[in-house]
């Protein structure tokens, strides 16, 4: 609803004001609650999603930090900067905002393979927060959510999966032991390239109470318009990513016969695929440039098909190799998004 204040009552339950609560957020929430399986709070980006997420999870061991196991006690010590733990390569933002963090002594951050659980769970010792993302972007690698989410339970740490690249129609951490999940609704939930949006769910209602409070008192609050747009969006989500889904996995295939390609990276299922181009970034560039149905261009999930070489952002990890290419594949027809990507590839094989 496009209104920044409410009829004034007497009912506590009453709106009040438009940085409180919303009738469109509301729909919005209780559609992607009822998908992930918990209480979802919308936020005013992907962005706005993380950080409160990661203040109310610090805030939560500040509260509790009396009660954490023994271990995690003593090996951070009285008074020591909690630790958080992150994959080694994980959308690159929310990298910067830990990393920002960490400058600040607010936290430790130790950086993991997500694909290990073994070392995920020994990272966990001391942990205050495990961040998962999976897959991750870009480099598409898939965690054992269960058994990190269980890890990090028995170590007290709270376990936040973002799971942007796979909605709730691929993977429902919450079911997994997950406490938080977060969305950048931005991409395939929205689903047209109109809306920044952001969302955490939690089943527990004490988070979902704090993550409420952090997002009226700091007011990364999302505008109605971008919500109801987002909840238009999801009216479709299921055909979109079957479709987007059926497309990526037959171009992971031909992908890997092409000669210009190094290496494919496609967990079997989802709508992105990333490759490495043979040839290093200048080839990588070569095949972005050569494209015409694709669109070049940052962000994902879109109808449309985009693809990027990520090492052109300063701010990607080094771990993400120079000749990546993320693929976001979209709802065109396969045979189209093939022919054009394989011309470009044709030409950048020479
Ligand atoms: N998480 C992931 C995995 C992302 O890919 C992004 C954006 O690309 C974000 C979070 C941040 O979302 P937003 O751009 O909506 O702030």
């Amino acid at each position: 609803m496009l209104s920044s204040t409410f009829v004034a009552s007497e009912d506590p339950a009453a709106r009040g004001y438009g940085r409180y609560a919303n009738p469109t957020w509301e729909d919005f929430e209780s559609a992607l609650g009822t998908l992930e399986g918990g209480t979802a709070v919308t936020f005013a980006s992907g962005m706005a999603a993380v950080s409160a997420v990661v203040e109310v999870a610090l805030a939560r061991r500040r509260a509790t930090g009396d009660a954490a196991p023994a271990g995690a006690a003593r090996e951070a010590g009285p008074g020591a900067a909690p630790v958080v733990v992150v994959p080694t390569a994980a959308y690159n933002t929310t990298l910067a905002l830990l990393d920002e963090l960490a400058a600040a002594d607010r936290i430790t951050v130790r950086r993991v393979d997500v694909t290990d659980a073994e070392a995920v769970t020994a990272a966990l010792d001391g942990a205050a927060l495990l961040w998962l993302e999976s897959p991750t972007n870009p480099m598409l690698e898939v965690a054992d959510v269960a058994a990190c989410c269980a890890a990090a339970r028995r170590h007290g740490a709270t376990a936040v999966v973002d799971s942007t690249f796979a909605t709730p129609l691929r993977q429902l951490p919450l079911a997994l032991g997950a406490d938080v999940v977060v969305h950048s609704a931005t991409k395939l939930l929205a689903g047209h390239s109109d809306v920044l949006l952001g969302a955490a769910v939690t089943a527990d209602p004490d988070l979902a109470a704090a993550l409420r409070r952090h997002r009226t008192v700091h007011g990364a609050v999302p505008g109605p318009w971008e919500v109801w747009l987002a909840l238009r969006g999801l009216r479709t989500v299921h055909l979109r990513v079957d479709r987007a889904e059926a497309s990526a996995r037959e171009l992971a295939q031909r992908l890997r016969g092409h000669r210009a390609v190094e290496r494919v990276r496609y967990p079997g299922w989802g709508t992105m695929v990333s490759v490495e181009v043979r040839g290093g970034a200048q080839a990588a560039d070569r095949v972005v440039a050569g494209v015409a149905l694709w669109v070049p261009a940052t962000s994902l999930g879109g109808v449309e098909s985009t693809l990027e070489r990520r090492r052109r952002h300063a701010a990607e990890p080094p771990v993400v190799p120079e000749s990546l290419v993320r693929l976001s594949v979209g709802v065109e027809d396969v045979e189209d998004l093939w022919a054009d990507l394989r011309a470009a590839l044709d030409d950048a094989a020479g």
